[in-house]
């Protein structure tokens, strides 16, 4: 608790304030105050985030101002939000705030680069969401934060508290609101604290792109050689779990930008899924479960605190929060050069993309833009079918230009540093789901280890006629099968049917962007003429 740190510039009179608190006050304060929290067996804190367990995109609000409308993709993702509905959450939020005895503040950075860096001040309810944000962002030592000063951007968590769903252009009680001009983020009716991670990243994607760096939702890191990669994906296509490798230092597993210096890391910390964690097949992460971790929403035994990775009862999609620290080999400050390789994640459940493949410069646009992975459908009985998802700049929920500003700006990058692109699938092999099973990690493992070893620079190669791009036919540690999807099927007349269809999907979503890109990127498709 600092006696002379207030909130009264807000309007928050609460007294009782503890900003970046140690982590044993932050843990006392949420066992205490904060019902179901506990310890785990390893120290972790174990905490709820409450009905959602996940983001609530559906119910994210951009505030129109003719400063910033002309620049954002309006639309599905980037909602609109008059000023005034914009103020009236506000002041709920702050209502709210001052109801409560006590509150959190999180004053810390976000990004490492000390050029692009933004100073956050997070305000919120629960010790779960102080220390989660004190995991993700970079915290400032004494002496910065004694200079700290008045923050750039401000974030009211006061997800306790449900909006007024009968506020115009309110559609649910769950309401997450940017804006870019009072540079504030408002956060009414949800406590998971994803919200407030992925907030912070939504405001560097606007304003990087201003000052010419390109924002990325990918992992990071870096070899003994200093070689670069980023693993660019959708969540759960192995972001934070491929990037996490003993071989090389890590610089980060969600959020990154790269300058014309190279790449830095926006955050401080990492936030992996937890769902099925062991120590054998992801050994860092599973260690860096500790004292000083958030474990959100996992299953325990109420005897030994030991936590049950396999058990989704609460969610899915369980997750750990640790400082970059409690990874082993990590780069620090998160900075490094330019990226080397860039690695598209996609986990392809139709099992019809090869594991490994490389990409020309304009089939690295074309995917970048298209954004695919799949998901599996949900657990009804025997609904199997994969849902083909896409999402422009493997991100499309927390960007705000259109996708080709970011692809315009990646493709010239890559150019200009001689990066090559692969695509990586993490995805089914041996058939869609339902008859064939997730590739083993340790085969996805052993192919990036090949990308970074440039064993891929003296095997050959077969060009898929339809993708376009060329797969490697021999990998270290692989069976040469597993690298040619076709062989991995059985009912081969079902393989071809299956890529036809996926193409399909492919060339449907593609159209929408047809008219804003050149021609040798719409080419780089998938073409369904010559698939069988
Ligand atoms: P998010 O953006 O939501 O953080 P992410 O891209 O970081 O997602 P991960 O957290 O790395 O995704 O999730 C990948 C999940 O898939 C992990 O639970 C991992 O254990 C599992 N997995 C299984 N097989 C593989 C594989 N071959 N490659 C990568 N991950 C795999
Ligand atoms: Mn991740």
């Amino acid at each position: 608790m600092t006696a002379a740190f207030n909130l009264r510039q807000y309007g928050i009179e609460t007294e009782t304030i503890y900003r970046n608190s140690s982590v044993p006050v932050l843990y006392e304060l949420g066992l205490r105050m904060e019902k179901g929290t506990a310890i785990s067996n390893v120290g972790a804190l174990m905490t709820y985030s409450g009905e959602k367990t996940g983001r609530s995109p559906k119910d994210k609000r951009i505030v129109r101002h003719p400063d910033s409308e002309n620049n954002i993709d309006w639309g599905e993702i980037n909602m609109g939000l008059d000023e005034h509905t914009f103020m009236v959450n506000h002041e709920r939020a702050i209502d709210y705030l001052n109801s409560l005895d006590q509150l959190y503040v999180v004053d810390a950075f976000a990004g490492w680069d000390p050029k692009y860096r933004l100073k956050i001040r997070i305000i919120c309810t629960r010790a779960y969401h102080a220390l989660f944000m004190q995991n993700m962002l970079i915290m400032p030592t004494a002496a910065e934060l004694a200079n700290f000063g008045e923050p750039d951007y401000v974030v009211f968590n006061a997800g306790g508290f449900p909006a007024n769903r009968y506020t115009s252009e309110m559609t649910s009680k769950t309401s997450v609101d940017l804006n870019l001009e009072r540079k504030e983020i408002v956060i009414l009716g949800t406590q998971y604290a994803g919200e407030m991670k992925k907030g912070v990243f939504t405001v560097m994607n606007y304003l990087m792109p201003l000052e010419g760096v390109l924002p990325m939702h990918c992992s990071a890191n870096v070899g003994e050689k200093d070689d670069v990669t980023i693993l660019f994906g959708l969540s759960g296509t192995g972001k934070t779990t491929l990037s996490a490798d003993p071989k090389r230092r890590l610089i980060g597993d969600d959020e990154h930008c790269w300058t014309d210096d190279g790449v830095f890391n926006i955050e401080g910390g990492c936030y992996a899924k937890a769902i099925n964690l062991s120590a054998e097949k992801e050994p860092d992460i599973f260690n860096a479960i500790r004292f000083g971790t958030v474990l959100e929403n996992v299953v325990y035994d109420k005897d030994t605190r030991e936590v049950d990775y396999t058990d989704t009862t609460i969610t899915q999609n369980t997750r750990a929060s640790y400082p970059l620290s409690f990874i082993d080999n990590i780069q620090v400050p998160c900075m490094a050069g330019h990226p080397e390789n860039i690695i598209f994640l996609t986990c392809d459940a139709f099992g019809v993309l090869p594991p490994v493949s490389k990409l020309t410069p304009e089939q690295a646009s074309y995917h970048f833009i298209a954004g695919y992975t799949a998901k599996v459908a949900g657990t009804e009985m025997g609904v199997t079918e994969p849902q083909a998802t896409f999402s422009s700049n493997f991100g499309a929920a927390f960007m705000m230009w259109h996708p080709n500003k970011y692809a315009e700006m990646l493709a010239e990058k890559m150019k200009k540093h001689n990066t090559t692109a692969w695509l990586v699938n993490t995805g089914w092999t041996g058939g869609a789901h339902g008859v064939g099973s997730r590739i083993n990690l340790k085969y996805t493992r052993a192919m990036i280890d090949a990308i970074h070893n440039k064993d891929f620079n003296n095997v050959e190669y077969t060009t898929d006629e339809a993708f376009g791009f060329e797969i490697p036919l021999s990998c270290p540690g692989v069976p040469a099968d597993v690298l040619l999807p076709k062989n991995t099927w059985k009912d081969k007349e079902k393989y071809e049917q299956t890529k036809r269809k996926l193409i399909g999907l492919f060339n449907d979503n593609f159209k929408q962007f047809e008219a804003g890109v050149n021609k040798e990127i719409i080419e780089a498709g998938p073409k369904l003429e010559v698939s069988v």
